[in-house]
């Protein structure tokens, strides 16, 4: 039962465990017929006769590995192309250099950090203009959408407060307003096995594989998809040009990981429900964020546009920041660190982490509190990740705590920092 289908959701994509593990992979295309694509380190292509155009030349210009790989994750987010990237990041600033000066990029509100940081930082040096909108509001994005506006940036569920955006509705407002603008999904969080953007209307898929698609915590990498010959082509060329292309040994293990990704995001999405649920009931937490519970409050879009969801889970700890503190210091099998979506169980403290250089301001706006706690559930058994968490809560939180009125995530358009509204 590869394809288990969740109640309510999108159904499985069809054939997504054998493309994981055939896709690419074919042993006729080496002379030894290796089952398993084998590592070639080499930085040089033998060359036949001088002119004569050979398949592969120089490492950075393509090589067999890499192949293999940008392959496999083609198919797995139902793309006709993909490529890789030595990092998340290196496949954004590869994105944004599809702009020129004059453009203008429209960003969802609570995007990644680092995507924010990078935005900003080119805004200036290039002279582009960054708009961030709350993509929940249609009609706030559609305003958005000006003649100089070239990118539309995207990200589902976002980090860390799991807010969920209609990609259909928005890529649909998008290309109906201004035929042109490429709409880019991030895909971090969700993997091509609950989420595919490229089938959802968006015209670029990028990933962290850092996260989920390689899965081990052991890989750097970035991938982008696109279906679009035209892209691809002006994508290919930058990335051999820019050279933020990953190694070889890099390519192989996320090739390797995305073999066994169907089975890890069943599982996490098996643990982060029961996670969820547990944490729901629990007297010393305040409130639960999970795409996957019918409290969240874009369960419906989630239904209709993903297959399940992943591991994330997101909450509010009854009491301060000290209690946070306590809960995070109190754990044992979930290992406090950045990152996520590998198969080990991670927290984190958003305010003082993964969000420490945020503003202030945006962050109280996003409901970045010093109360909110971001769970990464892993694979290992799920009683003893609930034993984990009701004992860290019990030792963070004493019974006699009064209710506290902690402020909500809310994402209104109205409220959002003027300076960031241009
Ligand atoms: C981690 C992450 C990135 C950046 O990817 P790297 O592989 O760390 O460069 C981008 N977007 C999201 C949503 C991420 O979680």
């Amino acid at each position: 039962m590869a394809g288990e289908s969740y109640p309510g959701f999108l159904p499985p994509f069809e054939r997504f465990a054998t493309d994981a593990i055939h896709v690419g992979q074919e042993p006729e295309q080496w002379r030894s017929l290796a089952v398993v694509p084998p590592i070639t380190l080499t930085t040089v292509f033998e060359q036949r006769a001088p002119g004569k155009n050979e398949r592969y030349k120089y490492i950075r210009c393509g090589n067999p590995t890499q192949d293999c790989l940008e392959k496999a994750a083609a198919a797995l987010d139902g793309a006709k192309y993909c490529l890789a990237f030595s990092s998340g990041m290196g496949a954004i600033l590869n994105i944004c250099h599809l702009l020129k000066t004059g453009d203008k990029i429209v960003c969802t509100v609570d995007v990644y950090g680092g995507a924010r940081e990078l935005f900003e930082k080119i805004k200036e040096e290039f002279n582009l203009k960054v708009v961030y909108v709350d993509c929940t509001d249609l009609q706030k994005l559609e305003a958005a959408i000006t003649p100089e506006t070239k990118l539309v940036w995207l990200e589902s569920p976002t980090n860390p407060v799991l807010k969920v955006i209609d990609i259909q509705a928005c890529a649909d407002v998008v290309h109906r307003k201004q035929k042109g603008v490429l709409v880019a999904v991030d895909n971090s969080f969700m993997s091509p096995y609950f989420q595919r953007p490229l089938s959802l209307g968006a015209d670029i898929c990028v990933s962290s594989a850092t996260k989920y698609m390689n899965g081990h915590s052991d890989v750097l990498l970035g991938l982008v998809s696109v279906n679009r010959d035209d892209l691809y082509e002006r994508l290919k060329s930058l990335q051999i040009r820019l050279g933020a292309v990953p190694s070889p040994f890099d390519c192989y293990m996320c090739n390797r990981g995305l073999k066994t990704l169907h089975i890890r995001m069943k599982l996490h999405f098996h643990n982060g429900l029961a996670v969820a649920k547990f944490l729901e009931t629990h007297p010393r937490v305040e409130k639960v964020i999970y795409p996957g519970l019918s409290s969240h409050p874009q369960y419906p879009v989630v239904l209709k546009q993903c297959t399940g969801v992943s591991g994330m889970v997101s909450f509010y700890i009854k009491g301060e920041k000290e209690n946070a503190i306590a809960f995070l210091k109190n754990l044992k099998v979930f290992t406090l660190a950045f990152s996520l979506g590998s198969y080990e169980s991670l927290a984190e403290h958003p305010a003082t982490m993964s969000h420490r250089s945020m503003d202030q301001d945006l962050k109280n706006r996003l409901g970045i509190t010093d109360t909110l706690i971001r769970l990464s559930v892993g694979l290992e058994d799920e009683e003893d990740l609930i034993k984990d968490l009701d004992q860290a809560l019990k030792a963070a939180v004493s019974e006699e705590l009064p209710p506290k009125n902690n402020p909500q995530p809310t994402f209104s358009s109205s409220q959002m920092d003027p300076g960031l509204w241009i």
